[in-house]
């Protein structure tokens, strides 16, 4: 192999630390981090020529060594509401998907941690595509760069406020190259984003989230789903190895960690008939006594060959009441961008499973 086919060493994996790093390997002073880094990621540059502030022949060694590259682009789908859906292609040739959800006064982005995902939730579309691959920091980040270039209004203000964990893929199962990106979405060098605006949402991997809670202070979302393990087992198998009891105390333990973590919040998809029942509802609220909690109540969306069916308005009312009635503080959550299959659990991509589970499901659709 010649050094101009060798694979380029791309920008977009690095933190500030990681940069600084490389430019004392190549002899350049750590300032030239700083520097570069804001390029990238204030200014969404991705041509070493533009970086005016680099000498002409530091600007013609990094071209010719390294790259600033975000996954590709394939489709880009905007809803009737104003989100966004876009398929993005990595190197590899699999696809992830990205959601961008503009509110009042902030632009939140759901971003994708893995490539399909290992958990085998039962109500969840990703779930069906089966498992590939981590990603690399670079396609993590990746996804907030080509957003934040795509959508940065001209007042030069950020499109993006908020980053969710909540595409495709289980985080915690990620969690080295999950929490380098988000050292660099809070870096003010880089997104300058609160802490409070990063949410990383998990189905419950609690070595993993002992470990989050010391490396890295963001938010957190549990997705709880059921009030007890007989019925979390059906809808969150990983329940069966992180029953509700030890994740409640993981979720005390997050908390306790850091004197301005406030609350978890607790996502509870709403499905007809399975967890939706004012029984169900009196449960969480006695679970929830003992956590602060904030919960979201998710109408469930449908996707293709699923049983499930999405709770009644009255029911998802109900429900509702009951938890505010014992002072949990509940919201629903408007279901955004379900015109173009991008709400919550709806996000599928192209995986080249590996774990036969895609194949499962596809002969049990024909048998039905
Ligand atoms: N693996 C992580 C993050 C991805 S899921 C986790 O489990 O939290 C993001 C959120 O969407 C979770 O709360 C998930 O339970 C919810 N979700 C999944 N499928 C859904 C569906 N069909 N309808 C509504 N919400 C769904």
């Amino acid at each position: 192999m010649t050094l101009s086919d060798a694979p380029k060493t791309n920008l977009l994996n690095f933190s500030l630390e990681g940069l600084k790093t490389f430019y004392a390997d190549i002899g350049e002073p750590a300032f030239r981090a700083t520097q570069t880094f804001k390029w990238i990621h204030q200014a969404g540059v991705d041509d070493f020529n533009a970086m005016t502030n680099l000498s002409k022949p530091l600007r013609q060694q990094l071209a010719e060594r390294v790259e600033i590259r975000a996954p590709e682009i394939v489709l880009d789908q905007p809803s009737v509401d104003g989100t966004h859906k876009w398929l993005l292609r990595l190197d590899d040739g699999q696809c992830i998907e990205t959601v961008f959800i503009p509110e009042d006064g902030r632009g939140t982005l759901c971003i994708s941690s893995q490539v399909g995902c290992a958990l085998d939730c039962t109500f969840c579309a990703t779930a069906r595509q089966g498992f590939n691959r981590n990603l690399t920091v670079a396609e993590i980040i990746g996804q907030v760069w080509l957003a934040e270039r795509l959508l940065k209004p001209a007042s030069g203000h950020r499109a993006i406020t908020n980053v969710v964990f909540m595409g495709m893929g289980e985080p915690l199962l990620n969690l080295d190259a999950v929490v380098d990106a988000m050292h660099i979405m809070l870096d003010d060098n880089a997104y300058g984003l609160s802490k409070r605006r990063v949410t990383l949402s998990t189905s419950g991997v609690i070595p993993a989230l002992d470990r989050l809670s010391e490396r890295a202070d963001v938010a957190l979302a549990v997705s709880l789903h059921a009030p007890n393990d007989a019925l979390r087992n059906r809808l969150v198998p990983l329940n069966k190895k992180y029953p509700i009891a030890e994740l409640m105390a993981a979720c005390k333990r997050y908390l306790a960690n850091k004197a301005q973590r406030e609350r978890v919040t607790f996502e509870y998809v709403m499905i007809q008939g399975v967890n939706d029942s004012p029984d169900h509802a009196t449960q969480l609220a006695k679970l929830l006594q003992e956590v602060p909690a904030k919960v979201n109540l998710i109408p469930f969306n449908s996707f293709s060959g699923t049983e499930y069916k999405r709770s009644s308005k009255a029911a998802i009312n109900r429900f509702r009441d009951i938890l505010l009635a014992q002072n949990i503080y509940t919201i629903t959550r408007k279901t955004r961008g379900d015109d173009i299959d991008a709400a919550c659990g709806q996000l599928a991509g192209e995986v080249q499973d590996k774990s036969r589970r895609k194949l499962h499901f596809a002969r049990l659709e024909q048998s039905l």
